[in-house]
């Protein structure tokens, strides 16, 4: 069961990025979540044309799902979320206003 979806808003606690939030671009294989202009790095690519320079690429690399925090769609605050049962399916909630997210 993944806390962290595809199109979440979160909220990052470490690294140079912390504190800031984000849109979840892409969650991987291995459940690490690609968060939209967070945890950024700088990559030169090679110019396409001799004489000319680089273009400079701006690429997010993938962050650990335990530092962040889903920031609740109701109460628009970082929360931790639970599991619970609903009609017989495992449902989101925010622990902060009890929210299904
Ligand atoms: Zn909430």
């Amino acid at each position: 069961m993944l806390r962290i979806k595809k199109g979440d808003q979160v909220k990052l606690l470490a690294g140079k990025d912390s504190g800031k939030t984000g849109n979840v671009l892409n969650v991987l294989a291995s459940g690490k979540i690609v968060v939209e202009g967070l945890n950024v790095v700088n990559k030169r690519m090679k110019p396409k044309q001799q004489g000319k320079t680089g273009e400079v690429v701006k690429i997010p690399q993938a962050v650990n799902p335990s530092n962040v925090l889903l920031v609740c769609k109701n109460c628009k605050k970082p929360a931790r979320v639970g599991f619970r049962d609903l009609d017989s399916k495992k449902v989101r909630y925010c622990k902060k206003c009890e929210a299904t997210n």
